[in-house]
Order: C-alpha cells, then structure tokens, then sequence
C-alpha cells in the first residue's frame, strides 16, 4: 500500500514548490518473537526468545517483552546495556528520535541490535500498515509519536495474544512520562517507570545501581539548604552574551586545585582571554569541559592564580563551612598587576559529560547506599551514586555516569556502570588510562579489515604502474630495537657526476588505505598509533603496521620516495618525488648503525652509504641550527621489562646516539620539501603543520629562574633564545644547561597540524622553518596519509577525490588529529607514571638528588635526573604542624623556616610508593637535604609506615 502526502513549501527565493513524500505501508514486517505463526517466514531470524522467562518481574510475573520510550533509552541506556536486561523490542518512531537527539547513544543501540545474545529487537512499526498512524490536526509531532509508540504496544499485546494463548506473553512499556503512563494504561497497556521496573527485578539487585537519577523537582526541596545559585535558561544566557553582559567559554577546571577553574573566551582573533574562577559558589557546578556562559566581577573581587595545591579529600559532604574557610587560604595579598578577570558561571550552554574511570569512597556510615565516586580525572568533582554493592566495588575500578547536580548537593549525583577491576592490575589500569584519554582501542571490526589486500600478498603489474623500481638502491632502516612498524629507510650514493644521491623511502601507506572506506575512516578517526609502555594501540591492522607497510629487509615493499641530488656540502641541486618499490638490505638499530660508522674495518656498501648520511646530517643539524633552531630536552624515560612477568626492572632514561639525530635529520629535510611541494601545488587545501612562537609572557619562568642563576636568557626570537641557551653554562653546575632546556621546553606551545587555506601563519618556531608538515611516518600517523594522498595527486601517481580538495573537511581533519595526539601523549605519560610506581613498588624506598623546576605556595615540584622522574614535595600535611612559608612569586622563591628555595636548588629526596590510599596510590617525595628540623626526613628507611601492609607481607614470605 503507498500512502503519499503532498506538502508545499516556500523557496528561498520566494516560490512555492510542491513536495510529495510517498510513504509505503507493508504487510510483510514481522513482530520479531519466536514462535509466531501469524509472522511465519515473514521475518529473518526470529530475534525474541519464545520465553523470556528468567527474569523474574514482582510487578509483572509474566513472561514478557520491554517497550521503551525514547527518553528511557536516551537516559537509561546504560542499564538497558546490562547483560540481565533482554527481549527488548526497539521502533522504529523511537530510534529515529534518538538518532537526532544522540549519536553516540544511537550508536550503542545499534550495537545491542547486532549483539545477539541482547536479543533486541527493531520494529518498523512506521511502515507496518497496523501500527502507522498519521499526525492529526492540532497535534504536534511530539504527541504524534508518542501515540505512535502507545498504537505500536497495543498492537503488540493484541498480536501476541493471538499468538499462544497459554504463553501469555505481553509487552510492556516502559515511559517515564507521568501522562504518557496513565494514557497507556487507559488503553489497556501495562506500562511502567524504568525505576519502578528494574526496582520490581527482585533477582538482580545491582541493576538499580545503572540507573541514572535523573533528579526531578522534588528533590532539590529534600534538603533545605541551598548551596548554589540557579543556572539561568539558555534564551537568557543568549541574550546576556549577545549584549556583553556574559561572555562564553569552555570551563577548565584545575588538576591542582579543586576550587580553581579558568574559562577559555573564544573572542575574535585578539580577544581570546582567559577568565579565572575560584571557590565553590563561583564554579557553580560547571565540570571540566562544559561551555558556560560566566559574568565578570567587579574589579575589586578580582583574584590571582593560588598557587596552592589544593585536593578534595573531604569525606564529610555537608561541610560547607570547612570548604569556604579553605577558600580563603586561596586569596592572599598579592601585587595589584597580578590579579585576573575573575568571574562566575551564571549558566551553562552544553554539557560535554563523558563515563568516568575512578574508584569509589565507601561511606563511613555503616549500612548507607550512599558514596563518592572519585574519578582518576583530578578536574573531574567527585560524585555521588547510590550502589548496595558497595564492598563489591571497593578496591576497584568502575566506570561512573554523572546524571545531574542539584542545587542543594555539594556533589554531582551519578550512577555505576561499569566494572574494570582490580586497581593496580594491569590490564585494568590500562584499560583505565586508554578510557580517560578517549584513546580508541577496541579490536579492528570485520568492516574495516574487509579492506585489508588478501593474503598471500605480492607486487602485480597493476601496482607498479606509476611507480619506479629502486630495488637495485643500497637501503636500510635505522631504528630503536624492536621496532616492527618501519615507516622509514634510507640511501645515499655517489653518482657518476661526482654529487650525492639521497634518499628517503616512506612506507606507502595511501596505496593500502583508499579514500573513504572503512579501513580509512577507522585510522582517521584513531589519528595515531599509541605507544604506551609495554603496549602498542595501532592505527591501522597489524597486518599493515608490522607487515605490509613496514619497510623490512629483503623483502620487495611499496615506498614513496623523496630524492635529492646534494653537494658534499649538502646544499641541495634537485628534489623529486615518486612512488618506488624497494628492497631494504638492512634493518639496523641505532646502536648497529653507530657501529658500522665507527668501525673502521667495514667498508661495505650499507656502512659507506650510513657515512655519506652521517656526514651530510651533521651539515644540515648545523646550518639548521645557525638558522634558529631549537635544541630543547625533556627527560625520556624507559622501561626495562621483566621478561616473565612484563614487569618494569630498571629505568633509565633515553640515550641519544648520533645515529638518532642523522636518521631525524634526514626525516625534517623530507618533511620540510614535501611540504613545500603540496603547499605549491595546492595552496588552499594543503596539511601542514605548524609550531607558534609562544608569547613572551610565557618565558618569564626561564627568564626569572635563569636570573636567579646569575644567567640571562634572551627571548626575542628563537635564534637569540638557542644562542643564550647555549651560552647559558656553569662550570661547577653542568646539569644546568639541561634543566634550562627542559624548562625551555615547558614554556613552548604546542605544534599542530592545520589547513594552509585557513591559516596565515605557517612558521614553525622550533624547527626555524618557514613551512613545515607530516610526511614520515604514514603508518603511525594519519596526518602523513592524507599528505602522502596529496602529494601523489600533485606528481600525477594518484587521482584526487572531492574530500581531499574540501579545506572545511580539512580543517575538521586536523582538529580531530591535534586531539588525539594530545592524548596520544597524555596517555603514554599516564603509562610512564604507572610503570614508574610498579618500579618503586619492587624497589621499596630510595633517596636520589634532585633539581627544583618549579616552587609552589606549599610544595617544590623537582626532577630526579637519574630516573627522569618528576615529582611534587609538599610542605604542609594533614594532622602536621604548618610550618613557616613565605613564597615570593617574583625571584621565584619558598622560603620554608629558615631555608630558601630557589629553582633549579639541588636537593636530596627520598622515594617511595604511597600506599596509604588504594585510591590514588602515587610517587611520594619528601625531603632529605638541606635538613630542615621538622621538615626533613632521614635518608634511611625506618619509621616509614606508609608502605606497612607491603612490609608486612614481605616479611611474611621470609
Ligand atoms: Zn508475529
């Protein structure tokens, strides 16, 4: 049956033009239950069981199915995902909606349709001739589908009632709607609450911890007591930020201080500028990430940054009192010039709540369902959520919803959804860090690796069109030991005329990975691969990042090479590009590499080529240099793994071989003529990536830390701040000079990709070149594949598609990618640090020198150089005396009791892992030298009760 509606509808220009929808009805779409003879055939695999009978109902004994309405699926969704709730049968009216409204719920749906043994099922009840029904006159379409949904249910009781009468099977819908409830229960249709139905599952308790509380008006009334102000509606917000009265950001809370957040104001271009606010009332219940409107105050209220480190660890959730007495410790007098916008959030525009990793704080009162999750995210507040699984949970890590915050609660109110595990295992600890760093990293789908080239792989004439056969080149990798995923291999040689060949052979990713299809999306959306500390997360199938793409010795490998033709003084005489088949006779690692340089008993064809690298690698670091270059360090740190149990038996920190910086040289050179070339060819929509000088304001750090060394360090430009860095040298102090590097680098903005048709500035600050992008490592990096795409299309080796010209879609691109790597680096961090507890762990206590990089208000921040480890030791402690500080922001300097503290002081520390609290085990460090009475600890490891349960048990296995 065709059902078709005529609509007319006013054209831009003013026309009018008539629209026909035509609408097919069928009799053929089946009820999905097992069993139904009226459906028979009609329908493929029944999905319903024929007797959803373990799930024991006290308000419906019954065998039935679950019909829920589109706010039960939007809000409740992660209760319906629990494995105990199945049979549910999902419409068509309802999933449209939820797709509007949510994409990544629409998405979980669709996976619990797939997922069989959930047994959800999908309804097109708009296109079953029974169950469509169309909007009536006067109704709006919110009504419309309402009872669309409530026909769809009748009909289903109606059908399954003819079905089998001794089956008895009913379906039931689930609204939290109080009048769409009542409505379908005058006409005859069992409905409840999702509370009151999942609180009726009298055989699966835990199910009411999934369930989100959504607060409703009653509940602000409950308590009294009002802590914050109302949030005003988003048309109010609207028009106090159209007329300046408020202004919109994305609120950032502190990692340090919970009482601390900055807005972030996107104004045009010169206006970006930063708004602080402090204390409870003013954060307003805002949460890391949210947009919110804020108002100004006064400019008598106007606060400093505290550069206290402040952290929640109140268990008692009433004192307000206590919070505001710490508020005030946050306001200190402080030099009129330093003081900042401050502001209050009056409103927020969009959430932007994520699931929560963390631990949960059981309640001190016995009995209680009550507790505060505490999330891993130090910027997240701690929740509450109601569990009678408390003591289950204890101890592990769970995943948390946030549901809403009221105005009467200190904290957000939330619900449990997931279990992770042990805390300290592992495997959960890097599942943890993987969720809060939004790393993706489930396994490949059957879509994308339906995209992978079938096995056995071999070259075909096909692929070679275009390409130039270099097998017969003399090239080899270089890289850390272990590597499998080979992005990059190298040549150099003596031509006829007396110059020098190089060049550099990239894995040729893009002709694997096609425009559009699944496999690209799925590395686009992942961005990069993600190296933690004993696990890789790739970007794109292993078969690709460890086989196909890798560029191993003695096997033929699809590249896209760049080849100059050099003086021996490395100036260059010609660059050209193409797409090559090579055959690398070696996969060295550093340390190989270095030995064939240096030995001077080989002389063969691999070993001369590294020399001629080696050589014009050290002329172009130079003229790099001379041009401005930074040389900047961080501490790397690596892991040295148990081999039975993967756990972390030493630590060092990275060693830097020549051979490290001439394989890098060579990748800056091809990256820096690739860009050039694409940029060339395509100056609207070409990937670059650039690094911006940061503002001076962000060098006062170096400037004023250097000073108090008696050193001056110039920031004009890049090139006077290399040269001062370089001179920056003392003789009885060495390590100086890379404590400086390391602060250096902190005061550096970040590099990020973006599309050379929106942007003006190109510069790259750190590598002092004028334009810069990714091209070197395409299997790791989804930058460098849309570079290696563009710069196939510009030398005639590949077509273009409509994407790849579209500099919006470009633009989007590169804002997906300069989030990931981010994370990407938060993540592996993350992993460092937990690795470096298991270290310390084994190890027990140790004392180390260390160098201050930063003083605080209460704390030194130091870095003990032997472990590249960083770490924060905090002068005043819970149950201690205070001791005397006097902090002066200016030298910068802390004086504690009779000792000052400068930056870049040289102290002694002891380590040790902090057990105490299961809940945020960590790295502590307090301080051995200079001994400060009171203040100090002893060297050696007695009186420690912070690692008592671990000593204990040691002792017992003696
Ligand atoms: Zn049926």
């Amino acid at each position: 049956m065709l059902k078709s509606k005529t609509f007319l509808k006013k054209t831009r220009a003013g026309g009018v033009m008539k629209i026909v929808r035509e609408h097919y009805l069928r009799d053929d779409i089946g009820c999905g239950a097992s069993g139904c003879a009226a459906c028979g055939g009609a329908h493929e695999g029944p999905v319903l069981e024929l007797q959803p009978l373990d799930r024991a109902s006290s308000l419906c004994p019954q065998p039935h199915y679950l019909l829920p309405d589109t706010n039960v699926l939007l809000h409740q969704i992660d209760v319906l995902e629990d494995p105990a709730i199945r049979n549910v049968i999902v419409l068509q009216t309802v999933l449209q909606e939820v797709r509007n409204r949510s994409a990544p719920v629409y998405k979980r749906i669709r996976d619990m349709t797939n997922n069989q043994e959930k047994h959800f099922y999908t309804f097109t009840n708009e296109h079953h001739r029974e169950t469509y029904v169309e909007q009536l006159q006067g109704e709006n379409s919110n009504d419309r589908n309402d009872r669309a949904i409530r026909v769809a249910a009748k009909w289903y009781n109606e059908h399954l009632k003819d079905m089998s009468a001794e089956n008895q099977l009913q379906v039931i819908f689930i609204t939290n709607d109080r009048k769409n409830k009542e409505k379908a229960i005058e006409e005859g249709i069992p409905a409840f609450t999702c509370e009151e139905y999942i609180k009726s599952l009298t055989a699966n308790p835990e199910l009411i911890d999934r369930l989100a509380c959504l607060s409703e008006e009653g509940n602000e009334i409950e308590s009294g007591k009002t802590i914050f102000s109302e949030h005003l509606p988003l048309s109010k917000l609207q028009q106090g930020i159209k007329s300046g009265t408020y202004l919109q950001g994305t609120f950032r809370a502190s990692r340090e201080n919970y009482l601390e957040a900055t807005v972030w104001v996107h104004g045009d271009d010169e206006d970006n500028k930063e708004i602080i606010l402090q204390g409870l009332k003013n954060l307003n219940r805002a949460i890391h990430e949210d947009i919110v409107a804020v108002e100004l105050l006064p400019k008598h209220q106007w606060v400093a940054p505290s550069s206290v480190v402040l952290q929640d660890e109140g268990q008692n959730e009433d004192d307000i009192e206590k919070e505001e007495e710490r508020e005030r410790t946050l306001k200190t007098a402080v030099n009129e010039k330093m003081l900042k916008p401050t502001g209050r959030v009056v409103g927020i525009i969009k959430r932007n709540w994520r699931p929560y990793c963390g631990m949960l704080s059981k309640s001190d009162i016995k009995e209680s369902r009550r507790h505060l999750f505490t999330p891993a995210d130090k910027r997240i507040p701690r929740i509450r959520i109601e569990t009678r699984q408390a003591s289950t949970l204890e101890g592990r890590r769970i995943i948390v919803a946030v549901d809403g915050w009221p105005r009467n609660s200190r904290y957000p109110n939330g619900h449990f959804v997931k279990n992770l595990g042990e805390v300290g295992d592992k495997e959960t600890e890097t599942e943890v860090l993987l969720l809060e760093h939004d790393v993706p990293h489930q396994a490949f789908s059957q879509a994308v690796l339906s995209f992978l080239p079938k096995m056995p792989w071999s070259i075909t004439e096909k692929d070679m069109k275009n390409r130039e056969d270099l097998r017969h080149l003399c090239v080899c990798s270089v890289d850390p030991p272990g590597c499998t995923d080979i992005d990059d291999a190298l040549h150099c040689r003596e031509l006829e005329n007396g110059n020098l060949e190089v060049g550099v052979h990239i894995a040729d990713v893009s002709h694997f990975i096609r425009p559009g299809n699944a496999l690209d999306q799925e590395s686009a959306r992942r961005g990069t691969t993600v190296y933690l500390c004993e696990k890789r997360i790739d970007m794109v199938p292993e078969l690709l990042s460890s086989n196909l793409c890798s560029l191993r010795s003695n096997v033929d490998r699809l590249a896209f090479s760049c080849i100059w033709e050099m003086t021996h003084n490395a100036e260059i005489l010609k660059t050209r590009f193409t797409k090559s088949v090579i055959n690398s006779k070696a996969s060295l690692t550093y340390a190989e590499a270095q030995m064939r340089i240096d030995s001077a008993a080989m002389n063969d064809n691999i070993t001369t080529s590294l020399r001629g690298l080696n050589k014009l690698a050290k002329i172009l670091k130079k003229r790099r240099i001379e041009k401005g270059a930074l040389t900047l360090s961080s501490p790397e740190v690596r892991f040295h793994m148990d081999s039975e149990t993967h756990d972390p038996i030493d630590l060092q920190t990275k060693e830097l071989r020549e051979t490290n910086s001439m394989v890098e040289e060579f990748m800056l050179l091809a990256n820096i003529s690739v860009a050039k070339k694409i940029h060339e060819e395509f100056s609207e929509h070409a990937l670059l990536r650039k690094h911006p000088a940061p503002p001076p304001s962000n060098y006062e750090i170096l400037v004023k830390a250097a000073k108090s060394k008696n050193l001056e360090i110039k920031t004009d430009t890049a090139k006077a701040l290399a040269d001062s860095l370089d001179q920056a040298d003392s003789p009885i102090f060495p390590y100086l000079n890379t404590l400086l590097r390391i602060l250096a680098t902190r005061c550096m903005m970040q590099a990020v990709y973006f599309c050379s048709g929106m942007d003006n500035d190109f510069h790259h600050y750190g590598l002092a070149s004028p334009i810069y992008t990714h091209f070197t490592s395409p299997i790791r990096r989804y930058a460098d594949i849309i570079v290696h795409r563009l710069l196939a299309v510009a030398i005639g080796a590949d077509c273009t598609y409509p994407e790849l010209t579209d500099k919006h879609k470009l633009a989007d691109l590169c804002k997906n990618l300069n989030f990931r790597h981010k994370m990407a680096q938060y993540a592996q961090r993350a992993s460092v640090a937990f690795h470096t507890q298991l270290f310390f762990k084994s190890k027990g206590i140790v004392s180390e020198e260390a160098y201050i990089l930063f003083v605080r208000k209460n704390a030194i921040v130091v870095l003990i150089p032997k472990y590249g480890l960083e770490g924060t030791v905090f002068f005043e402690e819970k149950d201690k005396p205070k001791p005397r500080l006097i902090y002066d922001d200016e030298i910068p300097s802390l004086k504690i009791e009779d000792t000052v503290f400068h930056i870049f002081d040289k102290v002694k520390v002891k380590i040790m892992l902090d057990s105490s609290n299961l809940q945020h085990q960590k790295i502590r460090m307090s301080l051995v030298e200079p001994q400060i009475p009171g203040i100090s600890v002893s060297a050696d490891s007695s009186n420690m009760d912070i690692n008592e349960p671990e000593r204990k048990k040691k002792k017992l296995q003696k």
